[in-house]
């Protein structure tokens, strides 16, 4: 599927960045903007964001100014046909395959949980450290989600028995 070019997509009125146009996220600018319609290939030459405005910028419209050309510096505009990418794969193409992980994962990931599996330690005790960090810990909390228990105090002292609290807040 091939989306419409540059050159015929309104720089600000058009959603080029995210999911609003530029002209809601800078209403202030868009507003006194010469070239409200003008299209991406009008305003972007090179580098370049090429826009005239009826009057000049006060500091706090400098501020704005530069925040939208902050917002658009890591982009690439061409005048190419614009073409989707899924950013899922690293090919960039659709497959069922990488939207089912995204979708059953949820896209959260723990950062050290890999790190686990490379530490030089016994295996129990790396078993041990990936439920400690999925909270899969038989803690008396955790129990009560598979099974009526009435008691899910510590048997240290009166709080309820969580990882958290097992490992930080028990004395
Ligand atoms: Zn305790």
């Amino acid at each position: 599927m091939e989306t419409r070019g540059w050159e015929k997509c309104s720089f600000l009125v058009g959603q080029i960045v995210c999911d609003c146009s530029l002209a809601s996220l800078f209403w202030d600018l868009y507003s006194i903007c010469n070239e409200p319609t003008a299209t991406v290939a009008e305003v972007v030459v090179g580098d370049e964001i090429r826009l005239s405005f009826r009057l000049c910028f006060s500091s706090p419209m400098m501020c704005r100014w530069l925040e939208l050309c902050r917002l658009l510096g890591p982009i690439s505009l061409s005048c190419c046909m614009d073409k989707p990418v899924w950013s899922l794969a690293a090919c960039g193409q659709y497959s069922a395959k990488t939207f089912y992980r995204r979708v059953n994962d949820g896209g959260v990931r723990m950062p050290h949980l890999a790190a686990i599996w490379k530490i030089q330690i016994p295996g129990q005790v790396q078993v041990f450290l990936w439920l400690l960090a999925q909270n899969r810990l038989l803690t008396r909390e955790n129990l009560a989600k598979r099974r009526n228990m009435s008691d899910q105090t510590c048997l240290f002292c009166l709080e309820i028995e969580t990882n958290h609290h097992l490992f930080f807040d028990c004395w």
